[in-house]
């Protein structure tokens, strides 16, 4: 089955003022993208409104985190209610930083995935084992676990509007990124055990992109690869290269 070519760009806490943002908005606004490709840039929340009324229309926005709860005493969160008010279309879930930083279990992922699906919003859901638990060869275990919390939520449920990123700890920001035969295994690992779980056919539909020190200069090897749908791309999508990441198809 035919699975459109997804690249995200994480900013994550940056550009530091709404001037870069802004400039950034123009690089792209100004750029050939490959129109077959879906592409979706996820600035802090403070900036998810400006930036979706600066940024072409063929552009989305993505915040890069909710809560599971509508509203009320929740301080400093966000919900997909008021995400999907604001009309933001996709949110960013389970970014390794959330889970190691601010201690998000792969349970409190999946309730937050459940949240923001009700709430129409599409998921960027983010897997991928710490380089410790790459040399203990239990990669497709850990993204297994992290999964199935998810799994045990959403069931056989809609699973369209998830794109899964595979993100392995140790390529994140690092400048080290997988290798091919990583990537592409990982993502096999993946599909399979969706397929096993849920059903052959979301295996089958389901965008599973790589995030991890991606590049101008390795994206083109990775946008080959079988079972890479694409890439969520941090460091790199503050730059121009940018635009070489989004045409890797191309
Ligand atoms: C990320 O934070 O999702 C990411 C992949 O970062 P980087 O591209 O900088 O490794």
């Amino acid at each position: 089955m035919a699975r459109q070519f997804f690249v995200g760009g994480n900013f994550k806490m940056n550009p530091a003022t709404q001037a870069d943002k802004l400039a950034l908005a123009k690089v792209l606004n100004e750029a050939e993208l490959d129109p077959a490709t879906e592409v979706v840039i996820s600035p802090p929340a403070l900036y998810l409104i400006p930036l979706k009324e600066a940024i072409r229309k063929d552009i989305k926005v993505a915040a890069q985190n909710c809560y599971l709860k509508d509203s009320g005493a929740f301080t400093g969160e966000i919900s997909p209610a008021q995400l999907a008010d604001a009309q933001i279309p996709y949110v960013i879930l389970g970014h390794s930083e959330r889970r190691t930083i601010f201690h998000e279990t792969s349970e409190i992922v999946a309730q937050k995935t459940r949240a923001a699906l009700d709430k129409g919003l599409s998921v960027i859901l983010c897997i991928g084992e710490t380089l410790k638990e790459r040399e203990a060869e239990e990669t497709a275990k850990v993204c297994q676990a992290q999964l199935k919390a998810a799994v045990d939520v959403l069931k056989e449920g809609d699973w369209s509007k998830i794109v899964i990123a595979y993100e392995p700890v140790w390529a994140i920001g690092t400048g080290k990124v997988a290798t091919p035969q990583q990537a592409q295994q990982a993502h096999v690992d993946i599909r399979s055990y969706l397929s096993k779980v849920v059903s052959s056919s979301v295996a089958d539909s389901i965008r599973i992109i790589y995030g991890g020190s991606v590049s101008a200069a390795n994206c083109k090897e990775l946008s080959t690869l079988p079972d890479v749908d694409g890439f969520l791309v941090g460091g790199a999508s503050l730059k121009p290269e940018f635009v070489q990441i989004v045409n890797s198809k191309k």
